[in-house]
Formats: structure tokens, C-alpha cells, sequence
């Protein structure tokens, strides 16, 4: 400690590279602080820090992070306590470009695992950057002294010391991360897919907002009384709510009734939320994808023919390539790549979807004959899918009853609230004269597998490996784009960070052979995660890095697919 003081006092006013020496471990009374990297200039990205307190001094008992949904929820806790005493108790140092910033990776509404913090037996560590101090490309030293030896360790003592936490508010936080596991857990023995506990806040504050409307200005979920389960969870006792069986579910009702804020509230109940969110109990089978028309993106080698097949100029829609999808081969894509990686329950609605892929009506049927028309629409194969792949879908329809006739459960939103209306549904149906015929002779087909050809990934721009994410929306690998705009469960930009890291590590680990399927070389990198931890997708010079958080397959999956210069062969 007394050498990293010597070192500032020395450096002070010199060129800013100068900062180099101080990289090191330095012990203060009550913990290590190790300054891992040091930037090369005051608006580089900020220096990377890492704090060790010894559990002796931080005593979090072992109770708090006894299994994964607790020491997930405890690690993201005391990151938000950490960033919460940045922005309230810090008076930031200004100077040059960077100078005086201190930022860690902190979650938002979701509680998931990152790379930020990290507790066990022996220790906590908590991972951040901060800009060290320069005025012009001069080292402050003074304050650079004042940032390492008055505010990270007040810092350090109001977050990383459970004496000093907030006990109610901390149990709180991770009994509502287990509850929620646990929850989620008892989905499939029950048949259902989804579950919104009575009592939820699902709208959220705007359009630009995930945090959710006052409850004041909003109507409370309810279950409608035929759907209503009850299930234990470990810290609250007997929950109930509304469990939507598996099989083939329409959300229909009114424009403005709350259709798609209920299907948003179940696609991202594949994560967990914190307390005071709405949708810390709606939870949803991990596996949910939410699906949309994306007109633009890549396609390569997707056997789409199940949807759609005799295209115009004969191209193959068995092996389908496209530089330019259109909003129904997009979506048909979609939904093939996401049963390649497993999931078990899709997700549509009518706002983002391809009109043409969900219906044709009896009278289109009669006007454009079937040999003129290539899309064997969603309506044909929905129950197939569900009976090959037992993936269900949940769907908002409010704008055609064809759906009716193929669904298992129907659900009319009505002013927010779900009603039960199956039978109403059928019944109305029943007596129509303007029959649809039923399009696909075959049932649905059989999912090709697709192997990536390890040449067609290719992380460099020149000489040298360039991959950057770039907020929640963007990665930039070697010299193509991804555009993951249209992928709705990614939720933070350190989701899109380690998606990025973990297509490189499939690289690095020669995963991707020519020979391996991508559902395979995705499952071995979340294998290699699963039991080595986050860090292991990390470039092997940060060896510590602190804005890592886990991200789905499917996200990653989906990032892959829409690498342009993606080359497959098909299994
Ligand atoms: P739909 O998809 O049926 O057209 P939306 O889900 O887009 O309707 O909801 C319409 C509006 O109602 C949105 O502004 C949404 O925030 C608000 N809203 C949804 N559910 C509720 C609720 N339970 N209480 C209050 N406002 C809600
Ligand atoms: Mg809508």
C-alpha cells in the first residue's frame, strides 16, 4: 500500500504512461486490491481493478451463496451496491478524457451471472474500471491517491462487508432469485410452460423502459380462475397464478388490451427479476424464443421447406441461402434455427410477424391457388410441431380467427386481464361457412442439423483479431457486422461481450471442426462454462475479466446464424 502511494507521489505530473508501474497486487488493511490493467492513455477504456477481501473480514455466511440461484443473486447484489454508492456517495475527480470514471458491470432488471463479483469460501471479489486521473496526457497523482486510498475503499466497505449491507433488503434479493429457479423448475412436471403469479406487474414504464408502471396506473395480473395453479416455492410458501399449458395458446382480444405486454412479460421470464420489478414471479420454460420476421438478415443452408418450398426460379428451399431474407423466409428461419438448439416453446407475435407466414384465409385460398403460392403457413404446421417436437407456441392473435381451429388454449385479454375463452372460440368457428383448407399434406418435417465450417468465422481484420460488441445490438467480428437488433431476450450489453468471447473460445478450442453441429459446439462451450466458470471465455490476456454476463444458447446460436460470411454443410 505504503509503495503504491510512493509510486503516485513519484509519477505525479509526468507523461501519462507513467501509470504503468503502478500494475500490481498492493495489500490495504482489510483486502488486496490488484490493478490487473492499466490503460494506455486518459480516454483509452478505463483501467481494470479487482478488490479480494478475505471472507474473515467480509463474513458473508455460507447460507447466503449455498446454491447457484443464491450466490448469483448475492454476487449481483453486492454489484448494485457497489454501483449504487458510485453514483450516490462518490464525488468524481475530474480531469482529462476518462480521468476519475469508476463503473462496474451492474445488472438492470434481471438478476443474472457475471463475471463482476465473485464469492466463496475463501473470498469476495468484486472486478471495475476507473479512469485514472490525468489533466491533459499528465499524471494527477494527488488524485489518483484520493481515488485508491479514500473513495474505492469506502466503496469496498459499504459493499463488500456484510456488516454494512442492508440484511432485510439482501435476504429479500436472493429468496426471490431461488424462489423464481425453483419455480421454474416445476414447469414441465406440470405441463406448463409459463407461469404468472396473481398479483404481477407486467407493463413496464415506457417503450424505452424496463422498469415497471407504478402500480398505482396499473391493473394487477389475475389468473383466470381455469388456469389457475399453485405451486411451492422455498422462501414465500404457496404461490398461484396462471399456468399456461403446453400445447398451442393464443393471447387474442382488442387493440391496447395488454397482449403483447403479457407475451413480453413471458419472454423474459426465461430470466430471473428483482424484487420490486412486477415479474419477480413470472417465470418461463429457459427455453422460450421469441420469434420474428427479420427481413434483411443472412440465411445459410436452412432447411425451411416445411414452411415454405417452391420458390420462384426453383431455388431450394431445403438447403435455403439467402443474402436478403424476406419477412416469411426470415421467420421461417427463425423458428428452424431455434428447434435446432432445442427449445420448447416459441413465442410470436402478430406486431413483429410476417402477415403471409401466419395465415392465408379461405378466400386468398380460392383466388391464389396453392401451386402459385410457396408458403405453407405457421396455422398448418403449429400443431405439428408441437406433437413432433413437443415445442408448444404461445401466440398473440387479435387479428384472425383462422387460429381458433388450431389452438389448445385460448386466452382473451381483455382491459389486461386474461379470460378463458376456448370453448367460446370453438364454438364460433364451428358454424362459419368459409372453411380454410389445411396446407400441408406432409407433417412437419424433420430438422437438418447444420455443421459450421471454421474458415467462414473469421475474427480478423487484417493481421489482427478484431471483435468488439458494441451495446446490446451489435457485434463487430473481424470485418463483418452482427446485427442482433431483432434478438428480444438478449438484455444487456455484457450478454452480447460474452457471446462475442464465446464464439472465439469456440475457435481457440478448434470446437467449431467442420464436423460438429452447432447445437453440439454451443453445448461443449457451455459445458467448458458450466464447470470452469465465466472467465473461461476470456482472451488469455484478461485473465480476470469483469464484464462477462451469461447469456443464453439461443442468443449465441442466433448471433452465429447471422454472421454473413457464415458457411455451413448441413448434417
Ligand atoms: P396490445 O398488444 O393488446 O395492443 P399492449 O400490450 O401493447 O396492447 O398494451 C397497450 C398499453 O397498455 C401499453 O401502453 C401498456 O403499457 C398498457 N398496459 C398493458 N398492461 C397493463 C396493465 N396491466 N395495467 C395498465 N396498463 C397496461
Ligand atoms: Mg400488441
Amino acid at each position: 500500500m505504503q509503495k503504491l502511494k510512493d509510486i503516485l507521489f513519484k509519477i505525479d505530473g509526468r507523461g501519462y504512461r507513467a501509470y504503468k508501474q503502478i500494475k500490481g497486487a498492493y495489500n490495504f488493511p482489510e483486502y488486496t486490491l490488484y490493478i490487473d490493467h492499466v490503460q494506455g492513455d486518459p480516454f483509452a477504456s478505463p483501467s481494470r481493478l479487482r478488490i479480494r477481501v478475505s471472507q474473515e473480514i467480509a463474513e458473508f455466511s455460507p447460507e447466503l451463496y449455498s446454491n447457484k440461484p443464491r450466490k448469483t443473486a448475492l454476487e449481483d447484489y453486492i454489484i448494485r451496491i457497489f454501483s449504487m454508492h458510485i453514483k450516490k456517495d462518490i464525488a468524481k475527480i475530474f480531469g482529462t478524457g476518462k480521468s476519475g470514471i469508476i463503473e462496474i458491470d451492474c445488472g438492470k432488471q434481471e438478476i443474472i451471472e457475471r463475471t463482476a463479483c465473485n464469492i466463496n469460501d475463501e473470498f469476495v471479489e468484486i472486478r471495475f474500471y476507473a479512469g485514472l486521473p490525468a489533466r491533459g496526457r499528465r499524471v494527477l497523482g494527488e488524485q489518483c491517491i484520493k481515488m485508491l486510498f479514500d473513495q474505492i475503499p469506502k466503496l469496498v466497505e459499504k459493499s463488500l462487508f456484510h456488516k454494512n449491507l442492508d440484511k432485510a433488503e439482501l435476504k429479500k434479493f436472493i429468496e426471490v432469485c431461488e424462489d423464481q429457479d425453483c419455480l421454474r423448475s416445476q414447469l414441465k412436471k406440470n405441463k406448463i410452460v409459463s407461469f404468472i403469479k396473481n398479483g404481477s406487474i407486467l407493463p413496464r414504464r415506457s417503450g424505452v423502459s424496463d422498469k415497471p408502471l407504478p402500480e398505482a396506473n396499473t391493473i394487477l395480473f389475475k389468473s383466470p380462475p381455469e388456469l389457475e395453479v399453485s405451486l411451492k416455492t422455498p422462501n414465500i410458501g404457496i404461490v398461484k397464478g396462471m399456468g399456461i399449458p403446453e400445447g398451442v395458446i393464443l393471447l387474442i382480444g382488442g387493440g391496447f388490451h395488454g397482449k403483447t405486454t403479457i407475451l413480453s412479460a413471458i419472454q423474459k421470464g426465461v430470466y430471473n427479476h428483482i424484487p420490486g420489478d412486477g415479474r419477480e414471479y413470472v417465470v418461463t420454460d429457459v427455453s422460450a424464443v421469441k420469434i420474428k420476421a427479420e427481413e434483411g438478415r443472412s440465411i445459410q443452408k436452412v432447411d425451411i421447406s416445411s414452411f415454405i418450398s417452391n420458390l420462384p426460379l426453383g431455388k431450394n428451399t431445403k438447403e435455403f441461402s439467402t443474402a436478403n431474407a424476406s419477412g416469411s423466409t426470415s421467420q421461417a428461419a427463425n423458428i428452424i434455427e431455434a428447434l435446432e438448439i432445442n427449445t420448447r416453446l416459441l413465442l410470436l407475435d402478430e406486431d413483429t410477424s410476417a402477415t403471409n407466414f401466419l395465415i392465408r384465409d379461405s378466400i386468398m385460398q380460392q383466388v391464389v391457388s396453392k401451386d402459385k403460392e410457396p408458403i405453407t403457413p405457421f396455422i398448418d404446421q403449429v400443431n405439428s410441431i408441437y406433437s413432433k417436437y413437443n415445442t408448444s407456441t404461445i401466440m398473440v392473435m387479435g387479428g384472425s380467427g383462422d387460429y381458433f381451429e388450431v389452438a389448445d388454449t385460448i386466452l382473451l385479454i381483455n382491459s389486461y386481464l386474461p379470460y378463458l375463452a376456448t370453448d367460446k372460440a370453438k364454438e364460433a368457428i364451428k358454424n362459419r361457412k368459409d372453411i380454410r383448407k389445411k396446407e400441408n399434406p406432409a407433417s412437419f418435417g424433420s430438422i437438418t442439423e447444420r455443421m459450421p465450417l471454421p474458415n467462414s468465422i473469421n475474427p480478423y481484420k487484417g493481421r489482427k483479431k478484431k471483435v468488439k460488441s458494441r451495446g446490446i445490438h451489435n457485434i463487430s467480428f473481424g470485418v463483418e457486422n452482427i446485427d442482433l437488433s431483432s434478438i428480444e431476450q438478449i438484455v444487456e450489453p455484457s450478454q452480447v461481450n460474452s457471446i462475442s468471447n464465446i464464439i472465439l473460445h469456440g475457435l481457440t478450442k478448434n470446437y467449431f471442426d467442420g464436423k460438429s453441429t452447432l447445437c453440439n459446439i454451443i453445448g461443449k462451450i457451455f459445458d467448458d462454462i458450466g464447470k470452469y466458470g465465466l472467465d473461461i471465455i476470456s482472451d488469455s490476456y484478461i485473465k480476470y475479466p469483469g464484464s462477462f454476463s451469461m447469456p443464453r444458447k439461443f442468443e449465441v446460436a442466433s448471433a452465429i446464424n447471422r454472421l454473413r460470411s457464415l458457411k455451413v454443410i448441413q448434417k
